[in-house]
């Protein structure tokens, strides 16, 4: 079975997670949480998301996190991505992380916090701060980006198999399209690449 981590669609091709940043009903798994561009609206979400505790269906906080050029200001990101990483323990629930250009921030953000709850960067690119990343042990999740980035095509190789997953994010590509191109490139069968991933699926999120 397809795995896809993070996706803004439900296409109903795989096991997803569909992002939610809206109050609705799903009954396929999906992730929920304050966007960073959003941050300013957290006095009236914040509250959602520990609404959502008996949620099963309801598997990760996110997308959450910083992002340096789109948003409102940093101490504003910062303190709406601080209030639900310590939701995220408190409801035990891993957390999808959206990073641009902040990686540092994040970084000193998990040492102050040490999470118990695994953190998956999602649309991972930036090759410069894999291993770095590799090293704070996140889930690093690969999208569209894989199809023609060939950097990011080297840095695959060195992701070890139990820190990876896949993901369409809200671009058109299909699931299976990333798992065809990341299996041809890491000299896997389909089906091999599969297992490994629904292991990740299943061992981070107790399914
Ligand atoms: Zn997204």
């Amino acid at each position: 079975m397809l795995v896809n981590i993070h996706t803004h669609y439900n296409r109903a091709d795989s096991i997803e997670i569909v992002n939610c940043s809206e109050k609705f009903d799903f009954t396929v798994y999906y992730s929920f949480g304050i966007h960073p561009w959003d941050s300013e609206t957290i006095v009236l979400k914040i509250s959602e998301i520990e609404n959502k505790t008996q949620d099963k269906f309801m598997l990760a906080i996110g997308e959450i996190g910083l992002d340096k050029v789109k948003g409102p200001a940093l101490e504003i990101q910062q303190s709406c991505f601080i209030d639900q990483v310590l939701i995220a323990e408190k409801i035990n629930r891993p957390v999808i992380i959206h990073c641009v250009k902040a990686w540092n921030e994040i970084k000193t953000i998990k040492k102050e916090i040490q999470p118990k709850q695994t953190w998956i960067f999602h649309g991972f690119s930036k090759v410069a701060i894999l291993d770095s990343v590799l090293q704070e042990g996140l889930m690093v999740s690969i999208g569209a980006g894989i199809m023609n980035n060939t950097k990011l095509q080297e840095a695959l190789l060195r992701i070890p198999n139990d820190q990876l997953f896949l993901e369409t994010d809200d671009s058109e590509i299909t699931i299976l399209e990333i798992y065809q191109k990341v299996s041809t490139l890491k000299n896997l069968s389909l089906s091999e690449l599969e297992e490994i991933i629904e292991n990740n699926f299943k061992r981070i999120f107790r399914i």
